[in-house]
């Protein structure tokens, strides 16, 4: 706790306020990619403390948000069928399906297991053979190591059974799609979870070709505000650059063991994301087809739109704010969430309607 207080240390949170105020003598419109940010940033009152020239605008950030409907309505069909078990993070389960959530389907009779972990997975395969486990691995770069790591294990094992059906995705070309969809972004907040595995360097052709700021933040509310006042002095000396506050976990070349892992289990892929579509090379999928539920099951790729309403595809490209959707806090809440925003406790939906609700 004595560890965690010292980034709360309220005194140094009023200096670093203080100093945001005194240096942002422009409007800047700031964007975070990663749900703990989102949720963080919200939990802490922190846009609240920022001057009016800064906005904060949430992204792509949460794993949940921005899995497609088709994956769901695949995943809850796999569910469903005979001789299938379907084991998922716990977040997932409530996401809304075109008919049915993970969680109404296995009120229905379908085969849902919540784990911890792709290996938890493989543990209840082995020693159930009867049955094909599918594990539904979705995220960025951040748990697409773990995934790999199951995979190779079971590859290892000579495992039959097993297969991952993957929804996993890359962070650089959805923030890269972003402002190609005109989205005034001058600087992100950029994913630290995401950074520990990949470092640094994949944001240098963002700042490159965009000249947006980039920072890689850690979750506390100094580290947000500290990366926030690097955010406004990059603008300010015109020299934005991939700044990283988060060094106690991210070093600038990550960890290679992990990268290597995706390397070497997975291949880049074009993938959908809500509010973007389709991204070419943005995802993630097993370069043994035996090991890759779409391939095993000749799942196919179809996207239904969104609930009547709802505007998660434009609160993850920061186009509008979760107060702006019409069914916000009226239909749409924590415990009936009409879109996938509303799901996760990461996504931008429920953060503001949790913290923020303005
Ligand atoms: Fe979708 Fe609900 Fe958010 Fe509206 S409030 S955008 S329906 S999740």
């Amino acid at each position: 706790m004595k560890f965690i207080d010292e980034f709360r240390n309220p005194g140094l949170c009023d200096s670093l306020i203080t100093r945001i105020h005194r240096e942002a003598d422009r409007n800047i419109t700031v964007m975070e990619v990663c749900g703990g940010h989102t949720l963080a940033l919200h939990r802490f009152g922190i846009a609240a403390l920022l001057p009016p020239t800064i906005e904060l605008l949430s992204g792509p950030g949460c794993p949940v948000c921005v899995t497609s409907r088709g994956y769901i309505d695949n995943a809850v069909a796999l569910a469903l069928s005979s001789g299938i078990v379907v084991c998922t993070y716990g977040d997932l389960i409530r996401v809304p399906g075109s008919a049915l959530t993970l969680e109404q389907a296995r009120a229905e009779g379908a085969r849902v297991k919540v784990v911890h972990s792709p290996m938890q997975c493989i543990e209840l395969a082995n020693k159930d053979p009867g049955y094909q486990y599918v594990f539904l691995g979705i995220g960025f770069e951040t748990t697409a190591p773990a995934s790999a790591v199951a995979i190779k294990t079971a590859s290892a094992m000579k495992m039959d059974n097993f297969c991952v059906y993957s929804a996993h995705k890359l962070m650089p070309p959805a923030m890269a799609a972003i402002i190609n969809a005109g989205v005034r972004v001058d600087a992100y907040i950029c994913p630290g979870h995401v950074s520990t595995i990949t470092g640094s360097a994949m944001f240098y052709p963002l700042v490159e070709k965009y000249k947006v700021a980039c920072v890689i933040s850690g979750f506390e509310p100094l580290d947000l505000l500290l990366s926030i006042l690097m955010i406004v002095r990059q603008i300010k000396e015109k020299k934005p650059s991939v700044e990283i506050q988060y060094t106690r976990a991210v070093k600038p070349h990550g960890n290679q063991k992990a990268q290597q892992l995706i390397q070497e289990v997975f291949n880049p892929c074009d993938a959908w994301w809500r509010g973007l579509g389709i991204l070419p090379k943005s995802g993630l999928t097993p370069r043994n087809a035996k090991f890759d539920a779409e391939a095993k099951f000749s799942l196919s790729t179809g996207e239904p739109a969104d609930p009547p309403g709802c505007r998660c595809g434009d609160v993850l490209k920061g186009i509008v704010k979760p107060v702006d959707c019409k069914l916000f806090s009226t239909i749409c809440n924590p415990v009936h969430p009409v879109g996938a925003c509303m799901v996760s406790s990461e996504g931008a939906c429920q953060s503001y309607y949790r913290y923020a609700n303005s």
